[in-house]
């Protein structure tokens, strides 16, 4: 048995977080991850999805400004672009481990499963730690539908060596339609195959509409209200079948790609020896994101059931894990507003309240909604997709929400996290004297009087 102070399960942005800072701090750590070490976001999520979104903009800018002083529009050369997205991603694990090796942290490769409330087995080796640390992040939830084996999911989107034609996106989230926008600007035809009555629920609604006009514009189908029941056949050769108000639908496909949302990847941890209870948002932690039922563990990042899914709250939450450990629980959660964006293309970024949240929470507001494609900043290159809405407290004047659709919107964001986070006023706000004419020089005229 090895005995450390701290033990950190899961080596991406929450779980290095925690064991870099406690090992600073003079503690002994040991790391373990199933897969190569460095994450979900840097390896196989948001940092390479990113270098895609880089193409499938070239090739969107070039096509609104054909005929307009631009002549042809560049077509992607997919395994090119897979090779540029590896510079990014080939070089982590090893980056990662080195900085481990470098602190003296003690990595372990394979399946961490507990053995008791802080002990441990990863392949041959047993650990213990007066402190164990879940950030093993979250998983595909699984559909429980026939033929699930037949979708790929979004790890295996990102590293397709080559681009089927046809592709079938089933689920309207956040992966559904930035993986949607890559691939039809890559030359593939695209169906999103969602649920609900809407897609991206969690963004404002009226600019998810100016949104999905824009994408079905570019030819990408939206089929909404549809249930998929089974996909059948084979690799390459695929056929979705769909329940749409009672009516059996189908469509093929030569891929079909998981987008239904992710749960916490707990499975294989074996939760129940150590007394961790996990609910439907993953396990359940207190407000030092301390396990409810097992004071020897905290849980960050995607596994933990607070906080939304996202990379900047999973670094937020590994560094407040580790102050905890480090100081007998004097933090506790409490994060700002996250400002979050879908990478489409043009992208839609969202911070604080939406109006339908502000409204339910019966506060007054003052809303103002435009759609801004005839803006000076959006004409300039015929961006044919914007507008933005922003929700301030009539009483205060602070701001409780903003949400943007178009280029730069995912720069933009963070000027108003800057202003929410430091309670600047709204007018204050939209007296700010920003560079011209930029994106951001726009934000004056999105505040209401
Ligand atoms: P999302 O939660 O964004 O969307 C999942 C969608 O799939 C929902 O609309 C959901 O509908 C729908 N759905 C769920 N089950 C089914 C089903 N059986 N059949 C059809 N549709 C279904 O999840 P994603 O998978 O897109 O992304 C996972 C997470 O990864 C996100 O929550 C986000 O936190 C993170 N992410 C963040 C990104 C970013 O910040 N840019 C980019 C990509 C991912 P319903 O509402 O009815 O459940």
């Amino acid at each position: 048995m090895q005995s450390f102070d701290l033990i950190v399960i899961g080596t991406g942005s929450a779980g290095k977080t925690v064991a870099q800072t406690v090992r600073e701090a003079g503690k002994t750590v040991a790391i373990i991850d199933k897969l190569p070490f460095g994450g979900t976001c840097s390896q196989r999520g948001c940092d390479p999805k990113k270098v895609l979104v880089g193409a499938a903009e070239i090739v969107a800018r070039s096509e609104q400004m054909l005929d307009k002083g631009i002549s042809a529009v560049p077509a992607i050369d997919w395994p090119a672009l897979m090779a540029f997205k590896k510079t990014f991603t080939d070089p982590i694990p090893e980056n990662t481990e080195k900085k481990f090796v470098d602190l003296g942290i003690q990595s372990f490769h394979g399946t961490a499963t507990f053995l008791s409330a802080n002990t441990l087995r990863v392949g041959d080796d047993e650990l213990t730690a007066k402190q164990i640390v879940i950030a093993a992040g979250a998983k595909p939830q699984p559909l429980n539908i026939p033929g699930e084996a037949l979708l790929i999911d979004s790890t295996q989107f990102l590293e397709l060596p080559e681009l089927p034609r046809e592709i079938v996106m089933v689920g309207g989230g956040y992966i559904a339609f930035e993986f949607a926008h890559i691939a039809a600007r890559a030359g593939a035809n695209v169906t999103i195959v969602h649920r609900g009555k809407r897609p991206l629920e969690g963004f404002d609604a009226d600019l998810v509409n100016l949104l999905v006009k824009g994408v079905e514009a570019i030819g990408i189908r939206i089929v909404l209200e549809a249930n998929v029941t089974r996909v059948e056949g084979e690799p390459g050769d695929l056929t979705v079948h769909y329940d749409r108000q009672g009516t059996c639908e189908s469509v093929a496909a030569g891929l079909v790609v998981h987008a239904a949302g992710r749960v916490a990847d707990v499975a294989e941890l074996a939760l129940e020896k150590a007394g961790v209870e996990v609910g439907e948002k993953g396990v359940k932690v207190n407000a030092h994101l301390q396990s409810v039922s097992n004071p020897a563990v905290y849980a960050c990042g995607d596994v933990a059931d607070k906080g939304l899914p996202l990379t900047p709250m999973a670094s937020y939450e590994g560094r407040l894990v580790a102050e905890n450990i480090l100081n007998s629980n004097r933090q506790t959660f409490d994060s700002d507003p996250v400002p979050t964006t879908v990478f489409t293309v043009p992208p839609m970024a969202s911070i604080g309240l939406t109006e339908e949240q502000a409204r339910k929470q019966g506060r007054k507001v003052k809303v103002l909604f435009q759609e801004t494609k005839d803006w000076y900043s959006n004409r300039r290159i015929n961006e044919p997709v914007a507008g933005f809405k922003t929700i301030v407290d009539e009483e205060s004047g602070q701001l409780l929400g903003a949400h943007l659709l178009g280029a730069g919107s995912d720069e933009v964001i963070n000027l108003f996290a800057l202003a929410m986070k430091h309670q600047i006023p709204a007018k204050a706000l939209g007296d700010m004297l920003f560079a011209y004419p930029t994106h951001g020089s726009d934000l004056s005229y999105m505040l209401p009087d």
